[in-house]
């Protein structure tokens, strides 16, 4: 949590006496070693969400992907007791001014995540929306950027573990870097937020006072209002219908794969056999790496083969490697209950960045949007897709933004601290 201003003066400049004492380098770096990793691991977020991210964020914090393991549950209200701003999902320009003096209102330090594409740059509302921020940073500055539209809640887990290794190694000196103090500029912009808010209370008071007494005067028998409760309806328990089937397990999928696909590994897993895969756990989905010769080939098996009843794609996606992409499928059979993914590398062209892989449209109908949106964020063109063209921004969209080298220098804001 932020530290009130004044009494971190104090605290900095009693570390720079200490730290000239024999031995009190030691002392001070260990102090500033606790402290990081004190407020790295209770970062408290405002509740701030406005459109389909936050539904992945409440799930973060729901009981299944349990976000308080991270000490990051206690959502806040206000901002005087909150540190961290996710922003989950559309930024439009009325809610602009008041992120701000969000912003400023919160102790620092403080830390912000952008959460999705429209957090990251506008997302599909890009170009011509009158009404959408073309991203967080151009408000207020980000920390840390997830991509995604929406990302899942992995994914915020992933950033926010980013986030708490960013917060251990800053502090005045980094603990890590002994020596080596960080000549950051001190500014009171918490004492500064507290000023400016209060003069607009004080000025808000001041328009108010004439109304509020003329309603006193005229309402001068009316009893405060009070809300009348209403008694709770009662509902019978439903008990919860269980699955009819857990499907295949991941060691027979792994031994029907290998035998058709032998090339084929457990991603992070090189060289484990069938046998070895139930030792990754009963909640593990098999992730497998595919060579990208065999993609289509391979796609084609999962789809055909009525013994994996692989029937529907949950998601094809990419990642950015910087050296290559990444594919990344997902299936599930709804008939029995299982899932798994399958990955394959698409090199870089060298001059552009770009690159190419076969489609999988033809045989899963939903891939089609899917590489659509591969493409429009991250430059991969898919092969005999009968509709290659960017889906969520305009044709002359400068570059894919979700990719490493993306880069539009106008976004970048400094913190001012
Ligand atoms: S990034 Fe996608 S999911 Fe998230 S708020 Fe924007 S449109 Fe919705």
């Amino acid at each position: 949590m932020g530290v009130n201003s004044g009494a971190s003066v104090l605290v900095r400049q009693a570390g720079e006496l200490i730290e000239r004492a024999p031995g009190g380098i030691k002392l001070v770096d260990a102090v500033e070693l606790l402290v990081a990793w004190g407020r790295a691991n209770s970062v408290w977020p405002l509740v701030y969400a406005t459109s389909c991210c936050a539904i992945e964020m409440m799930s973060t914090i729901a009981a299944r992907h349990d976000l308080a393991r991270f000490g990051y549950e206690v959502m806040r209200a206000s901002v005087r007791q909150a540190d961290m701003i996710i922003l989950a999902g559309t930024i439009n320009e009325k809610m602009a001014k008041n992120l701000v003096t969000l912003y400023e209102q919160m102790p620092a330090p403080k830390y912000i995540i952008a959460m999705g594409s429209c957090a990251i740059s506008g997302g599909p509302f890009y170009y011509d929306s009158y009404a959408v921020v073309k991203g967080g940073d151009r408000l207020v500055p980000v920390d840390v950027y997830i991509p995604g539209c929406p990302p899942r809640p992995e994914a915020l887990i992933q950033g926010i573990l980013q986030l708490q290794e960013k917060i251990k190694k800053e502090g005045r000196r980094n603990p890590w870097k002994v020596r080596e103090t960080l000549k950051v500029p001190f500014e009171d912009i918490f004492s500064k937020a507290q000023a400016e808010w209060a003069a607009r209370e004080k000025q808000r008071d001041e328009e108010l006072r004439e109304a509020r007494e003329q309603f006193k005067r005229e309402n001068a028998a009316s009893p405060a209002s009070k809300p009348v409760r209403v008694k709770k309806e009662e509902f019978p328990v439903v008990p919860r219908r269980k699955p009819a089937t857990q499907g295949i397990s991941n060691w027979t999928l792994l031994q029907m794969i290998q035998e058709k696909f032998p090339a084929v590994e457990v991603y992070g897993h090189p060289g484990i056999i069938p046998k070895q895969v139930a030792e990754l756990g009963s909640d593990y989905i098999l992730d497998l790496v595919v060579p990208p010769e065999q993609y289509r080939a391979f796609a084609e098996y999962l789809k055909n083969e009525q013994s994996l009843g692989l029937d529907m794609l949950i998601q094809l996606t990419c990642v950015d490697w910087k050296e290559s992409f990444d594919i990344v499928v997902q299936l599930l059979s709804c008939r029995d209950g299982h899932k798994l993914f399958f990955r394959s590398k698409a090199a870089k062209q060298p001059e552009t960045g770009n690159a190419e892989m076969e489609s999988i449209s033809d045989l899963y109908l939903g891939a089609e949007w899917h590489e659509r949106e591969v493409y429009d964020f991250f430059g991969v063109r898919f092969r005999n897709n009968q509709d290659m063209r960017r889906i969520f921004l305009e044709n002359d969209f400068p570059g894919y933004p979700l990719r490493k080298d993306y880069d539009d220098p106008t976004r970048v804001v400094k913190r001012p601290y």
